[in-house]
């Protein structure tokens, strides 16, 4: 689960990590009263999106007059903001930050994550930073450097000592590094995040070390133990489809393809998806309905599949383990009935009960096109679709 960059601002801050001091905002007086309050001179209008390049974008603003606040205010609330992270639909800014504005002396980048390579929790530092990391890690790699933390050991001041030595940070600053990069360990461990970006990490005009941006993520296995943060979430956010998805438990990621799936099992699910990819068409989603799934979950599954209007053909794949075939069957006829199949509809069917489900199937009178194997069902529906379109 993603926050905005004031939620995430706010967790750190509890933690004792220097930010500035901000209010965030849902309309525009409240982002006059929130800039009055702040008392300038100098204020940033930020867009808060569950993405990042709102600089780039015009999401994110430096003023110097409340006058500017409420015509920033006006503009960014209810704009469809793109930027590289929001894919080309963009995304509909519904509340800003006001924050005190900041004199930038360095641009630096800061983030902490689990290596999985090596099992630890890793900071990666460079002092290139405000710009896209990616390209600094393409172009010039060896500015970026990476400092793990020993799970034995924990946080140990040498750790931010290395990574102040990284950022080339003087004087007061290497202290400041080393008490923040001990916040920001116990930050990301006692809440169970993911990810901790924070880009710009900032030398200011005081020569203070100071964070401009927060981006931050959790595990969301471990987010049952922190209601706290579960409170935070902005389900306007998220995919609508996804969302629904997550209410029944289901494994599901929306694509951009063409072919909505249905399959039990992440490795069938990959499978299923690159063999659909070799037959010439794209799948529409990743969907693994788990392994024992009821007859309520495949329906759902089903409806949400069909919800989506670039979906031209349904592949259901299921092998039936622990999941008994009858089970998916009943599930697919149920949503078919309920919600109506305006698409080619291919189901391969094997393992547990594999007759039972074939005969439910044969005898729902519905327009189903069998198939015998994995081979067979991804090149019927990729026909299928061809031939409808
Ligand atoms: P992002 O584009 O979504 O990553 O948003 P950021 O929060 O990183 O802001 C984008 C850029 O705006 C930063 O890299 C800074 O250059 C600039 N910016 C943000 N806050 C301030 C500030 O307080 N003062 C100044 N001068 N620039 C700022
Ligand atoms: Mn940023």
């Amino acid at each position: 689960m993603n926050i905005h960059e004031y939620q995430a601002k706010q967790v750190l801050k509890s933690f004792g990590v220097s930010v500035a001091n901000g209010i965030p905002a849902f309309s525009v007086d409240e982002a006059v009263k929130a800039a009055e309050e702040l008392g300038g001179p100098v204020w940033v209008v930020k867009s808060q999106i569950h993405a990042g390049g709102r600089g780039k974008g015009g999401g994110v603003k430096v003023v110097k007059s409340i006058d500017e606040v409420r015509s920033e205010a006006e503009r960014m609330l209810g704009m469809t903001l793109v930027t590289h992270q929001t894919g080309p639909e963009g995304k509909v800014v519904n509340r800003i930050y006001i924050e005190e504005g900041s004199a930038i002396e360095r641009e630096l980048y800061l983030s902490c994550l689990v290596d999985r390579e090596t099992s630890k929790i890793a900071f990666v530092a460079s002092t290139e930073g405000g710009m896209n990391i990616e390209e600094v890690a393409e172009a010039t790699p060896e500015k970026i450097v990476t400092v793990h933390v020993e799970p034995a050991v924990g946080y140990a001041p040498y750790v931010g000592r290395k990574i102040a030595a990284a950022l080339k940070l003087e004087g007061k600053q290497v202290k400041q590094c080393v008490k923040m990069i001990g916040q920001l360990y116990e930050a990301f461990t006692q809440k169970d995040m993911a990810l901790l970006e924070i880009n710009p990490l900032v030398v200011n005009g005081d020569g203070d070390l100071i964070c401009l941006d927060a981006k931050v993520g959790f595990d969301d296995n471990a987010l049952f133990r922190h209601k706290d943060i579960m409170e935070l979430r902005d389900e306007t956010e998220e995919d609508a489809k996804e969302l629904e998805a997550s209410k029944y438990d289901l494994s599901y990621i929306t694509l951009d393809g063409e072919i909505g799936c249905m399959v039990n099992g992440a490795g069938l699910a990959m499978g299923t998806m690159d063999i659909i990819k070799l037959y010439g068409s794209e799948p529409a989603n990743f969907l693994d309905v788990g392994g024992g799934a009821t007859a309520e979950k495949v329906t759902a599954a089903f409806k949400i599949i069909t919800s989506d209007p670039n979906v031209k053909g349904i592949l259901v794949n299921i092998f039936g383990g622990i999941m008994r075939c009858d089970v998916i069957a009943e599930g697919v006829i149920t949503a078919v009935k309920e919600v109506g199949l305006k698409v080619p509809l291919v189901v391969r069917l094997e393992g547990t009960n594999v007759e039972k489900g074939q005969k439910i199937i044969d005898e729902s009178g519905l327009n189903v096109i069998s198939a015998s194997n994995l081979d067979d069902a991804a090149k019927k529906i990729v026909q299928a679709v061809k031939e409808a379109a």
